[in-house]
């Protein structure tokens, strides 16, 4: 599964070419449900061309969190405020450039525009 890599450019078996990877795969299985992190707003929601199912939700203090390859975009739409462990949506495997992986949640946090290290951010 693929970690997190912002810098460091790992080969995508998908995509054929060398890629960085600012995010998480959560290893999860189809249908599990996928919640946010942590209370806030959702920013966007949209069907990417090679992310499938998109879900971003801003959080207090700069904090944005971004999910990718979902099932569904049914559950929660722009604007609305979520919870955290509240239910978005569902794992799919709607991310085209992903989709060699088994069925996985891809999870990326950032803070003003730039890719957190979840490993720095839950030892801080
Ligand atoms: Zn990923």
């Amino acid at each position: 599964m693929g970690d997190y890599t912002p810098e460091e450019l790992v080969w995508s078996q998908t995509m054929g070419q060398w890629q960085s990877h600012a995010g998480l795969d959560i290893a999860a299985g189809a249908g599990e449900a996928v919640v946010a992190c942590a209370d806030g707003t959702v920013s966007d929601a949209w069907r990417d061309r090679l992310w499938g199912n998109v879900i971003v939700i801003e959080h207090p203090g700069g904090l944005q969190s971004t999910y990718a390859g979902l099932n569904t975009l049914e559950l929660v739409k722009m604007g609305d405020a979520v919870k955290a462990g509240q239910v978005i949506s569902s794992v799919g495997n709607t991310a085209i450039c992903e989709a060699d992986l088994p069925f996985h949640l891809h999870f990326a946090l950032e803070r003003d525009g730039k890719p957190v290290n979840f490993a720095e951010l839950l030892a801080s």
